[in-house]
């Protein structure tokens, strides 16, 4: 009982361990059998808050009725990730020893502000980056750290850039009321995540301050148009700092290229960040090693082990070649938080606007000691190769249409129009794309409410598209067979075959 008849807090060691054996018991069966639950979850807005009690219990309930509360109200209200054939977004895996690594992680409790206040927190982080700095192929002096998501790293990066303008000291002056400051310009592609913007948004750049460079027929940023827009904002008097890259953009997966752009950014004096959240991961494989061909010689770079290396939710690996300038970005230390061991320790808040932070390191830790990097390899080659067999049936198939190159694991499609009567008949570009669109938001809904697989969508080009992002550590051939006879057999309903 949570609560004695003193009225004291109170936990009981006998309950929690019974508690930990059924959840143990219970995350086994639901890894066993994840496919007994529908993908998509099937609650309406509104359902979940409405099983709970709208005020909290006076005295504390018995561990064993809290979990029958998680079965009954909690888990039909979950969008299951874990399930072999979510392939929307970008599918992820919540692994066995990374589950571990939560567990113990929560069960210590530190909080890794100073070296202090738990050593083997910053040196675990420091150890295991250093591993995956070494699979990526990244060099060796880039400092790595570990930050929750890749919109925080992203916005860490560009903070750092435009500390690196030392000349316009905006950390000591800020960016209001400024006439000595010319607006600071950041540029990135059209594809890019939203993320990138967002951190202009925080950042006081400013949204007009954002160009989206154009990208080219493979949804590549244009460098011949990125250094046309440099040099149309240096002869405006505007002051261009950052260049944001992508490798693996969300819609398409599509690489910048990289080389041309550290060259450019060489040129112009620019921070150069790289946006690998998903895609860099495959530069694991020796065969794809290319993936981030040019990213060593980057500023920064993000890459997120919670998307594509089994690693559970959240961790966002952010790497920097110049962790000085992140120091004079972001280190501000109040006596309260002075220690005997500076400066020969490293002390993370020193690196980052967030003071405390989690132990992620651990779980991280425990997915590459327990697969090591021979098990992640084959689990990213593995998605590689079911993605482009997915992409070949898609091209051979009169029913559909490959609507972007499939680099990597992620393959957007559509129904052909040349299949749909209907949409073929129309007169005008844009009601023939309006009447595609249709049938085609019918096929995703369509699939999604089979609770067998979920897909998400985008727009390439105007067009809408499906997306099929594959992921996940337990997806196999025979959910990808799985999902190509749904598509097919819902597309034939849609298009009345
Ligand atoms: C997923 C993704 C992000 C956002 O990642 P979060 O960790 O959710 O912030 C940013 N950029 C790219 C390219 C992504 O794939």
């Amino acid at each position: 009982m949570a609560l004695s008849d003193s009225g004291a807090m109170h936990e009981d060691p006998d309950e929690f361990r019974a508690a930990v054996d059924r959840a143990t018991a219970w995350i086994i069966d639901y890894f066993k059998h994840p496919e007994r639950y529908p993908v998509l979850s099937r609650v309406k807005p509104g359902d979940v808050s409405r099983s709970f009690s709208p005020s909290p219990p006076e005295r504390g309930r018995p561990l064993e009725a809290i979990l029958d509360d998680f079965e009954r109200a909690i888990v039909p209200g979950i969008t299951h990730w874990n399930h072999p054939s979510f392939f929307a977004y970008f599918a992820i895996s919540g692994s066995m020893p990374g589950i571990l690594g939560e567990y113990l992680s929560a069960a210590l409790n530190v909080n890794g502000m100073l070296w202090r206040t738990s050593p083997a927190l910053t040196e675990l982080e420091q150890v295991s980056l250093g591993y995956l700095r070494d699979m990526l192929g990244l060099p060796k002096d880039m400092f790595g750290m570990i930050l929750d998501t890749a919109s925080t790293s992203s916005l860490i990066a560009i903070a750092a850039a435009r500390e690196a303008l030392q000349d316009l000291d905006i950390r000591v002056k800020g960016m209001a009321g400024r006439s000595d400051l010319p607006p600071l310009i950041l540029y990135t592609s059209r594809e890019s995540h939203s993320s990138v913007e967002k951190a202009a948004i925080v950042l006081g750049i400013g949204q007009e301050n954002v160009r989206k460079i154009a990208v080219d027929d493979r949804f590549r940023m244009d460098a011949a148009d990125l250094e046309r827009c440099i040099e149309r904002d240096i002869a405006s008097g505007k002051r261009p700092f950052c260049v944001v890259a992508t490798v693996g953009t969300t819609s398409t997966t599509s690489v910048d290229p990289v080389p041309a752009i550290v060259e450019i950014c060489g040129r112009f004096s620019l921070w150069l960040h790289v946006d690998a959240a998903y895609a860099g991961m495959a530069a694991i494989l020796p065969e794809m090693r290319h993936t981030l061909h040019g990213c060593g010689s980057a500023d920064s770079l993000v890459v997120n082990p919670h998307k594509w290396l089994a690693t559970p939710i959240d961790i966002s690996a952010f790497y920097c070649r110049k962790p000085d300038i992140l120091r004079n970005a972001f280190s501000l230390v109040p006596e309260y938080l002075r220690t005997p061991e500076d400066p020969a320790a490293t002390n993370l808040m020193d690196y980052g606007f967030q003071l405390g932070r989690r132990f992620r390191a651990l779980k991280l830790w425990m997915v590459i000691e327990y697969f090591g990097v021979r098990g992640l390899q084959s689990m990213i080659r593995e998605h590689v190769r079911l993605a482009r067999a997915l992409e070949s049936r898609i091209v051979e198939s009169p029913l559909f249409e490959l609507m972007a190159p499939v680099p990597f694991s992620t393959v957007c499609f559509r129904l052909n129009p040349s299949a749909q009567a209907c949409v073929a008949a129309t007169e005008s570009e844009d009601s023939r794309e309006a009447a595609s669109q249709e049938l085609n938001e019918a096929l995703l809904n369509a699939v999604n409410a089979t609770g067998e697989a979920y897909l998400s969508h985008t727009k390439l080009n105007g067009r809408f598209s499906l997306r099929c992002a594959i992921g996940n550590m337990r997806t196999a051939s025979r959910h990808i067979d799985s999902l190509w006879h749904i598509l097919n057999e819902q597309a034939s309903v849609i298009l009345k075959l």
